[in-house]
């Protein structure tokens, strides 16, 4: 069963841009996931093709219309669909690990992209849209958001990754930031790859790396280690 993924966007086009490259490209060659970008201007009723409207209220820029976006919601995601439906917003829960492990193990997302100042609440709480935002700073538009998403969920599909192991020793996959990484050379601008990385002593190296892992976290991001 491979994750199905269906975008609603003003830019169909910007799909599966990046997504189309490296591990996420070949995966979506070889079908271990799909991508469908659906133009929500298609399912405008009027001759303009009108997908947005000043707010009620009043107030700057524009708001995207419930009835529009629920055609499109509809069409994408008949009942019986059994794939959760997302709506990437800065207003909604910060995208996690966990959460990007729960949409992997899935069947797939439906996935909205807003632009101007956002959607409708009426359609949002109609069609029961998860709101998940990427991070609390505003994009001009929800597509790199759904890139993001959709990039951490397809390199934990099964057989993405070359390496399976890499993934679980990953930053916030224990719980920590990861440590550091060194290659060859040897030396660099005089500076030494820590002697411990070189010993060939693998339960030290472990230590090693935990211990940085722990610093770093501590250092950078002690919200993660808070109970
Ligand atoms: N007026 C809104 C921002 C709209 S930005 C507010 O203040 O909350 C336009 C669109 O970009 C949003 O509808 C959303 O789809 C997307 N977007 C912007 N920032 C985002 C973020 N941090 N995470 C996910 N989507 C985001």
């Amino acid at each position: 069963m491979s994750f199905a993924a269906s975008v609603l966007t003003l830019y169909p086009e910007m799909f599966p841009g990046a997504l189309g490259l490296s591990l996420a490209g070949r995966a979506l060659e070889a079908g271990t996931w799909s991508l469908e970008a659906i133009q929500i201007r298609d399912f405008a009723t009027d001759k303009h093709r009108t997908v947005d409207d000043t707010p009620a209220g009043g107030g700057a820029g524009m708001v995207m219309r419930a009835d529009v976006l629920a055609k499109a919601i509809d069409h994408a995601s008949p009942p019986g669909d059994e794939r959760p439906r997302l709506l990437m917003s800065p207003r909604g829960k910060p995208l996690t690990q966990t959460r990007v492990r729960q949409l992997a193990a899935g069947p797939g997302a439906v996935i909205l992209c807003g632009r101007f100042e956002g959607v409708d609440q009426r359609v949002i709480d109609a069609r029961g849209l998860e709101e998940v935002s990427i991070g609390d700073f505003i994009l001009s538009g929800g597509e790199p958001a759904a890139l993001v998403l959709l990039d951490a969920v397809v390199r934990l599909l099964p057989g993405v990754m070359g390496n399976a192991v890499s993934g679980e020793e990953e930053s916030f996959e224990n719980g920590l930031l990861e440590h550091p990484h060194y290659t060859r050379p040897q030396e660099f601008e005089g500076r030494q790859i820590p002697d411990v990385l070189i010993s060939g002593n693998h339960k030290k190296i472990a230590e090693w790396r935990r211990a940085e892992a722990e610093k770093l976290t501590q250092e950078r991001r002690p919200d993660l280690l808070a109970p």
